[in-house]
């Protein structure tokens, strides 16, 4: 494991950094939702940040923030802009996967360049099944020695942004025949890393990036496709097989993204308040008869608030709980097989709540909240996305019901 030793003392510092950047993030985000397009002002402003080398240890030149630390950074950033934020998200994600993952020497190259301010991202999921669906894509063995890959990526968020790309493909014969045994496939699937050398066009050697990316939210997270044509990948380029390594430290993917969806229901929280708090409807006939209806005092308003709140207290404290769990190993105590399903749990709860809340916002704001450039069909575009992004509720509760139903688990 990554030694992520920063003192909460040494991270208040990173965290106003956060803070400024969250509100640079929010000045900008409308722009790029309504131009569909990658945030790009955003790209010197995080390197100026600093902030993406928080979770690199001090032995390869961060400071060495700890999963809360980067959550904490996470949420902060997307109460200013969710879609700018998933963007760097997979960077954050990245860093954790790989760097728990990499041997010593390869930590010292890839998160030291990290350190001196690249940026990392991963397009691991393809067409036919997003994240579960193992690789088509194919890593051919080169008569010298490494990896040429071929085939395409379809969610390469941060693309445009990015200088160090990690992927998954499946080892396959000389000839490019993947294995035809499942097992000897699932062992095939590798995870590697390596330089992400394209042009302003989004050209490089091999590979390139085709600009697909339209979609109901989340626009200016840049998610486009990634082709793969022949992308050469030297020996220490690999990192080691995909399944087995990276179920172990999924918790960089799917904590960081309950942090995202935290920090959107601070964002919704706070706007509601603001506009539900000012908004008076006048005189008005229907459920409350009145000269003068000020929604603040409207019982389902003020139960709504109250309601929005509670989850957002009650969601902080699920994923910081579970990253703290994680931090004091207390997993350990978890079923293995448990281990994956109940990280799992803090991002589907958060998620839930998140498009809970953007609906329950929108009812309340009432119409206006739903004309385009309101911020509240906005969050709930948004939230949407959080459906997808590993674990899935049905996936997860799969996972745990799969377990318990067998028939030696009845006996613990
Ligand atoms: C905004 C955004 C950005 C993204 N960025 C990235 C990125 O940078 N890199 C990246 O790799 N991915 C990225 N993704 C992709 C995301 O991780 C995928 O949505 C995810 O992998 C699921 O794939 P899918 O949506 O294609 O669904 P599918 O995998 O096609 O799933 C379809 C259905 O089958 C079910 N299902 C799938 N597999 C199983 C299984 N094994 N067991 C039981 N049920 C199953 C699902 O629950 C779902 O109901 C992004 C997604 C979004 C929304």
């Amino acid at each position: 494991m990554l030694e992520q030793d920063l003192t909460d003392e040494e991270f208040q510092p990173y965290f106003e950094k956060a803070e400024e950047l969250s509100k640079f993030f929010r000045e900008i985000g409308p722009k790029y939702d309504a131009e569909n397009t990658f945030a790009y002002p955003s790209i010197k402003a995080f390197k100026e940040s600093g902030l993406g080398s928080l979770p690199v240890p001090k032995a390869f030149g961060g400071p060495g923030g700890n999963l809360l630390q980067a959550s904490k950074v996470i949420s902060e950033l997307s109460k200013g802009d969710s879609a700018i934020t998933l963007a760097y998200n997979m960077h954050y994600i990245m860093v954790g996967i790989a760097g728990n993952l990499m041997s010593e020497e390869q930590n010292k190259y890839w998160l030291g360049r990290v350190a001196d301010g690249e940026i990392i991202f991963g397009p691991f999921s393809e067409q036919r099944a997003g994240f579960s669906g193992l690789a088509d894509m194919k890593a051919i063995p080169q008569p010298n020695g490494g990896w040429k890959l071929y085939g395409k990526k379809t969610w390469g968020t941060l693309c445009e942004a990015a200088d160090i790309i990690t992927t998954n493909a499946t080892i396959t014969d000389a000839e490019g025949n993947l294995p035809e045994d499942f097992q000897e496939r699932v062992n095939a699937e590798s995870f590697f890393i390596g330089d992400f050398n394209l042009d302003e066009n989004g050209q490089g050697d091999g590979i390139r990036i085709e600009k697909t990316w339209d979609a109901l939210g989340m626009h200016a997270t840049g998610t486009q496709t990634i082709h793969f044509d022949g992308y050469y990948v030297p020996e220490d380029g690999f990192i080691c097989e995909w399944r087995s390594g990276a179920f172990g430290v999924l918790e960089w993917a799917s904590l960081m993204f309950a942090s995202i969806y935290l920090g959107m229901q601070y964002r919704v929280l706070e706007e509601s308040r603001a506009t539900l708090s000012k908004k008076t409807l006048g005189a008005t006939f229907g459920a409350i008869v009145a000269e003068d209806t000020k929604v603040s005092g409207v019982g389902h308003i003020i139960d709504g608030i109250g309601d929005m709140a509670s989850r957002v207290e009650i969601s902080r404290r699920v994923l910081y709980q579970t990253c703290q769990e994680l931090l004091d190993g207390k997993d350990d105590e978890w079923p293995l097989e448990l281990r994956f399903p109940y990280i799992g749990l803090a991002k589907t709860f958060v998620a839930e709540n998140v498009m809970h809340m953007t609906r329950h916002a929108m009812s309340m704001v009432g119409g206006s909240s739903f004309r385009k450039g309101a911020i509240f069909e906005r969050l709930y575009r948004d939230s949407a996305a959080s459906m997808f992004q590993p674990l899935n509720s049905d996936q997860s509760r799969t996972y745990i019901g799969e377990y318990l139903l067998q028939p030696e688990q009845l006996n613990d």
